[in-house]
């Protein structure tokens, strides 16, 4: 009979966890880390002691904290605005088996009734326990310039109006992050609003200057949503330069930075730009996946079933129908890692930082996600030195698993 059926213990790996890799062995009882130790430091919970508990064996490879992505719109064929429970659930299963194990479901452009009705199903799920955990909605829009909306639909963008921005906040206490365009009416008061309310403010689709960002950062923005997509950069206006978003993100250090790594939105140079200027402490990559990420490539939907655009899937791209921009990405967490490493020139440990306790830190979830102590909750990967993840656990349930890692 199992009398800690709730005990694993996580023996042979190498943990990558502050920007360091060491040996390890992990315990942990029902659903949290009991403890991080040295090689042969679990000795004592063996069979004999502790009769039922699992033993898996890392076989050296690597355990960290679950990767986090904080701007995903959906995966493995379901977008978070198709506005059903299965949809959520959908694309958090496609994106745990490649070792997301917490992340923000985000809205796009969209009506109130819309937003209202994702709020709804956000509600009903936001428990559920199949795939990666759900830390918070972000809403991207529908406040935003139109002069850099990029893919999201002209006919739901809109200026603030405290109204409605109320409205919203107090029927979800889920919101965590919300992206907007600071030189818009309304947006500064807004983001002071939000702020007060625990909700992050991020500058993105914008146009705003360097002067409007340094004054959206005095009212409460901390964070740019996917620096260089539909971000302002140096303008001229009679002779005289402005510089935009881009440039304030190398100099303000209140501003932390997110980059949509997928591989081919950001080329390398901009990426190692990234990396070594704005630096790891700084950045966090984002999948910003659509509902084609974990999909074969071809015909899409960008945003939800009833209301979306069509757009195309190829080359591991999601492009808009006439090929002139990109519609989103298909990635998902474990690709961004790899492309840290391979294309912006972080090491291996830089880059999980980046995609664990990085991004934990941008909204405000430090004490309690990306890093596996005494106490936190046991959300893990195990994978190699491809970023090639074996095994995903949420809560101290396998959610994926390849072949027999476990056994
Ligand atoms: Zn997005």
């Amino acid at each position: 009979m199992n009398s800690n059926p709730m005990l694993i213990k996580i023996i042979n790996v190498r943990l990558v966890q502050y920007r360091a890799i060491r040996p390890a062995e992990i315990l942990i009882e029902d659903g949290f880390v009991r403890f991080v130790a040295a090689p042969g430091g679990l000795d004592a919970y063996n069979e004999q002691r502790c009769p039922g508990i699992r033993v898996i064996d890392g076989k050296n490879r690597y355990v960290c904290h679950g990767f986090i992505d904080i701007h995903t719109h959906g995966g493995g064929g379901a977008d978070y605005m198709d506005g059903t429970p299965e949809a959520y659930i959908t694309a958090a299963r496609m994106h745990a088996s490649y070792g997301t194990t917490g992340l923000l479901p985000t809205t796009l452009a969209a009506s109130r009734e819309e937003l209202i009705r994702t709020f709804e199903v956000y509600e009903k799920v936001k428990d559920q326990k199949e795939g990666a955990r759900f830390l918070g909605l972000h809403l991207e829009g529908p406040y935003l310039s139109l002069a850099q909306c990029g893919a999201q639909d002209l006919t739901y963008i809109r200026p603030p109006r405290m109204e409605e921005v109320r409205f919203l906040v107090e029927s979800c206490p889920h919101i965590r992050r919300w992206t907007i365009a600071p030189e818009l009416d309304c947006a500064l008061e807004m983001a002071e609003y939000l702020r007060l309310n625990d909700i992050t403010p991020s500058i993105g689709h914008s146009d705003a200057t360097y002067d409007e960002v340094r004054e959206a950062v005095r009212h409460g923005f901390n964070h740019i949503t996917h620096l260089y997509s539909a971000c302002s950069t140096i303008t001229r206006r009679g002779g005289y330069r402005y510089p935009g978003i881009i440039e304030s993100a190398y100099l303000l250090d209140e501003l932390t930075v997110e980059v949509i790594a997928d591989g081919h939105h950001l080329p390398a140079p901009l990426l190692q730009m990234v990396y070594r200027f704005i630096g790891p402490d700084r950045t966090t990559a984002v999948t910003d996946s659509l509902r084609g990420a974990g999909m074969p490539e071809g015909d899409s939907i960008l945003g939800s079933l009833q209301n979306g655009q069509h757009v195309i899937i190829e080359d591991g791209v999601c492009k808009m129908p006439d090929r002139k921009a990109f519609a989103g990405s298909v990635a998902t967490t474990d690709r961004l890692v790899r492309n840290m490493i391979h294309m912006a020139g972080a090491s291996l440990a830089e880059a999980c930082d980046m995609q664990t306790r990085i991004a934990a830190r941008i909204i405000g979830r430090e004490d309690e996600l990306g890093v596996l102590e005494t106490g936190r909750r046991a959300d893990l990967i195990l994978f190699d030195d491809h970023i090639s993840v074996s095994l995903t656990m949420v809560g101290g349930t396998i959610l994926f698993e390849k072949e027999g890692v476990s056994k």
